[in-house]
């Protein structure tokens, strides 16, 4: 299963005098990044983690490490949004305390961290931005 991530994207520290030009990151290349430099995997795992084939999956992982490599030495924001990742429909994020959740049952989801009803489908989270 896809995880989604913990952050909608990464503020940059110390930069004088501009506002930062962010950096969309779109959702796959985040996977890409978390599957291949985050969980150690070769590129034929994370290709069929996440159903694409193996040269897709290097187009996207070296997009990302640009992305991330300009906004790491140009001083720039990362926003977290977009791309084509669905995740299971079952992930939650709540509004208030703002975990991320799975619920399975038949109900109205709840947050089990704070047990508030205010909660948003990760699919509408990220593609709303
Ligand atoms: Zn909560």
């Amino acid at each position: 299963m896809l995880m989604p991530p913990v952050i909608k994207g990464m503020s940059v520290y110390g930069v004088r005098g501009r506002k930062s030009n962010e950096i969309n990151l779109l959702l796959e290349e985040y996977e890409a990044i978390r599957l291949l430099d985050h969980q150690k995997m070769n590129q034929e795992e994370a290709a069929v983690i996440m159903n694409v084939s193996r040269p897709t999956l290097t187009r996207i992982y070296e997009v990302a490490r640009q992305k991330v490599a300009s906004a790491f030495v140009e001083g720039r924001d990362i926003i977290i949004r977009g791309g084509h990742i669905v995740f299971d429909q079952n992930w939650f994020k709540c509004n208030k305390c703002r975990a991320n959740f799975n619920f399975y049952e038949k109900s109205d989801p709840y947050c089990p961290v704070c047990e508030s009803t205010d909660v948003t489908s990760l699919n509408e989270y990220f593609k709303n931005g």
